[in-house]
Protein backbone atom coordinates (compact mmCIF):
# COMPACT_ATOMS: atom_id res chain seq x y z
CA UNK A 1 0.00 0.00 0.00
CA UNK A 2 2.70 2.47 0.84
CA UNK A 3 5.28 1.53 -1.38
CA UNK A 4 5.92 3.85 -4.44
CA UNK A 5 5.84 2.20 -7.50
CA UNK A 6 9.48 3.38 -8.83
CA UNK A 7 12.49 5.13 -6.89
CA UNK A 8 15.21 7.48 -8.21
CA UNK A 9 17.67 9.45 -6.69
CA UNK A 10 16.77 12.76 -8.42
CA UNK A 11 14.27 13.87 -10.42
CA UNK A 12 16.63 14.04 -13.67
CA UNK A 13 17.25 10.42 -13.34
CA UNK A 14 13.68 9.37 -13.89
CA UNK A 15 13.53 7.89 -17.30
CA UNK A 16 10.87 9.65 -19.60
CA UNK A 17 11.69 7.20 -22.56
CA UNK A 18 10.63 4.44 -19.81
CA UNK A 19 7.55 6.24 -18.81
CA UNK A 20 6.43 7.34 -22.53
CA UNK A 21 7.26 3.91 -23.01
CA UNK A 22 4.76 2.29 -20.25
CA UNK A 23 2.04 4.71 -21.45
CA UNK A 24 2.91 8.04 -19.12
CA UNK A 25 1.88 11.24 -21.06
CA UNK A 26 1.25 13.11 -18.08
CA UNK A 27 3.83 14.67 -15.09
CA UNK A 28 2.63 15.59 -11.48
CA UNK A 29 6.10 17.07 -10.12
CA UNK A 30 6.59 18.02 -6.54
CA UNK A 31 8.80 21.60 -6.28
CA UNK A 32 10.24 21.36 -2.75
CA UNK A 33 13.73 18.87 -2.78
CA UNK A 34 12.40 17.59 -5.80
CA UNK A 35 12.63 20.02 -8.44
CA UNK A 36 14.65 22.70 -6.15
CA UNK A 37 16.37 22.55 -2.88
CA UNK A 38 14.19 23.33 0.21
CA UNK A 39 15.82 26.81 0.77
CA UNK A 40 17.40 27.29 -3.36
CA UNK A 41 15.77 30.00 -5.59
CA UNK A 42 17.61 28.51 -8.71
CA UNK A 43 16.23 25.87 -10.60
CA UNK A 44 19.41 23.10 -11.46
CA UNK A 45 20.08 23.01 -15.42
CA UNK A 46 19.62 19.33 -15.40
CA UNK A 47 15.93 19.82 -14.37
CA UNK A 48 15.36 22.47 -16.68
CA UNK A 49 16.46 20.25 -19.28
CA UNK A 50 14.64 16.86 -17.57
CA UNK A 51 11.27 19.30 -18.28
CA UNK A 52 12.50 20.33 -21.51
CA UNK A 53 12.53 17.31 -23.02
CA UNK A 54 9.47 15.79 -21.45
CA UNK A 55 8.14 18.28 -23.28
CA UNK A 56 9.55 17.59 -26.38
CA UNK A 57 8.41 13.90 -25.46
CA UNK A 58 5.10 15.80 -25.71
CA UNK A 59 4.37 15.10 -21.86
CA UNK A 60 2.34 17.78 -20.12
CA UNK A 61 3.21 19.13 -16.56
CA UNK A 62 1.64 19.95 -14.04
CA UNK A 63 3.52 21.09 -10.66
CA UNK A 64 1.74 20.32 -7.76
CA UNK A 65 2.93 22.04 -4.32
CA UNK A 66 2.01 22.30 -0.49
CA UNK A 67 4.14 25.80 -0.43
CA UNK A 68 2.58 29.17 -1.03
CA UNK A 69 1.40 30.29 -4.75
CA UNK A 70 4.68 33.41 -5.38
CA UNK A 71 6.86 30.99 -5.24
CA UNK A 72 5.48 28.14 -6.87
CA UNK A 73 4.17 29.86 -9.66
CA UNK A 74 7.30 32.13 -10.33
CA UNK A 75 8.93 28.59 -10.72
CA UNK A 76 6.33 27.02 -12.94
CA UNK A 77 6.36 30.31 -15.53
CA UNK A 78 10.27 29.81 -15.49
CA UNK A 79 9.49 26.36 -16.58
CA UNK A 80 6.65 27.08 -18.92
CA UNK A 81 3.93 24.21 -17.07
CA UNK A 82 0.85 24.34 -15.00
CA UNK A 83 1.13 24.74 -10.96
CA UNK A 84 -1.26 24.42 -8.77
CA UNK A 85 -0.11 26.01 -5.05
CA UNK A 86 -1.13 24.87 -1.68
CA UNK A 87 -2.06 21.81 -2.85
CA UNK A 88 -2.69 20.58 0.90
CA UNK A 89 -1.01 17.11 -0.13
CA UNK A 90 -1.77 14.33 0.15
CA UNK A 91 -5.80 15.17 0.17
CA UNK A 92 -7.01 14.03 -3.62
CA UNK A 93 -7.72 17.12 -4.49
CA UNK A 94 -5.39 18.84 -5.95
CA UNK A 95 -4.09 15.99 -7.84
CA UNK A 96 -7.82 15.44 -8.89
CA UNK A 97 -7.19 19.54 -10.28
CA UNK A 98 -3.62 18.32 -11.77
CA UNK A 99 -4.95 15.29 -13.40
CA UNK A 100 -8.09 17.43 -15.18
CA UNK A 101 -5.57 20.19 -16.24
CA UNK A 102 -3.31 17.79 -17.67
CA UNK A 103 -6.37 16.42 -19.69
CA UNK A 104 -5.26 12.55 -19.54
CA UNK A 105 -7.22 9.77 -18.37
CA UNK A 106 -5.39 9.04 -14.63
CA UNK A 107 -4.04 5.54 -16.23
CA UNK A 108 -1.13 7.90 -18.53
CA UNK A 109 -0.33 10.58 -15.29
CA UNK A 110 2.77 10.14 -13.16
CA UNK A 111 3.61 11.72 -9.99
CA UNK A 112 6.89 12.37 -8.94
CA UNK A 113 8.13 13.67 -4.99
CA UNK A 114 10.32 13.33 -2.40
CA UNK A 115 7.91 12.54 0.14
CA UNK A 116 6.12 9.59 1.20
CA UNK A 117 3.02 10.96 2.97
CA UNK A 118 2.14 13.86 1.02
CA UNK A 119 3.49 13.15 -2.77
CA UNK A 120 3.60 9.07 -2.93
CA UNK A 121 0.31 8.70 -0.56
CA UNK A 122 -1.89 11.21 -2.06
CA UNK A 123 -0.90 9.83 -5.86
CA UNK A 124 -1.91 6.47 -5.09
CA UNK A 125 -5.05 7.88 -3.10
CA UNK A 126 -5.96 9.10 -6.58
CA UNK A 127 -5.18 5.83 -8.54
CA UNK A 128 -1.92 7.18 -9.78
CA UNK A 129 1.79 5.74 -11.23
CA UNK A 130 4.22 7.02 -8.00
CA UNK A 131 8.20 8.08 -8.19
CA UNK A 132 9.93 8.71 -5.22
CA UNK A 133 12.97 11.15 -5.66
CA UNK A 134 15.75 11.50 -2.96
CA UNK A 135 15.30 14.63 -0.95
CA UNK A 136 18.03 17.67 -2.92
CA UNK A 137 18.25 18.81 0.80
CA UNK A 138 18.31 17.50 4.70
CA UNK A 139 16.62 21.17 5.57
CA UNK A 140 13.01 20.59 5.93
CA UNK A 141 9.91 21.86 7.81
CA UNK A 142 9.54 20.20 11.05
CA UNK A 143 6.13 18.36 10.14
CA UNK A 144 8.74 16.88 7.19
CA UNK A 145 11.60 16.19 9.83
CA UNK A 146 8.92 14.04 11.80
CA UNK A 147 7.45 12.83 8.65
CA UNK A 148 11.01 11.72 7.54
CA UNK A 149 11.34 9.57 10.68
CA UNK A 150 8.65 7.04 9.12
CA UNK A 151 9.35 6.67 5.56
CA UNK A 152 12.67 5.23 6.84
CA UNK A 153 10.66 2.74 8.96
CA UNK A 154 8.60 2.26 6.40
CA UNK A 155 11.10 1.98 3.34
CA UNK A 156 14.31 0.89 4.44
CA UNK A 157 14.80 -0.18 1.00
CA UNK A 158 14.81 3.48 -0.28
CA UNK A 159 18.08 4.63 0.95
CA UNK A 160 20.40 4.58 -2.64
CA UNK A 161 24.00 2.87 -2.28
MG1 LIG B 1 8.81 17.96 -1.59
Amino acid sequence: MFGPDRFAARLHDVSLEDLCAGGIRGLIVDLDNTLMGFRESELGGEHVAWVEEAHARGMRIVMLSNNFSERVSSVAARLGVGCIPNALKPLPFGFMRAVRALQLPRRAVAVVGDQLFTDVLGGKLCGLYTILTEPIEAKDFAVTRLFRFFERVLLPERRLP
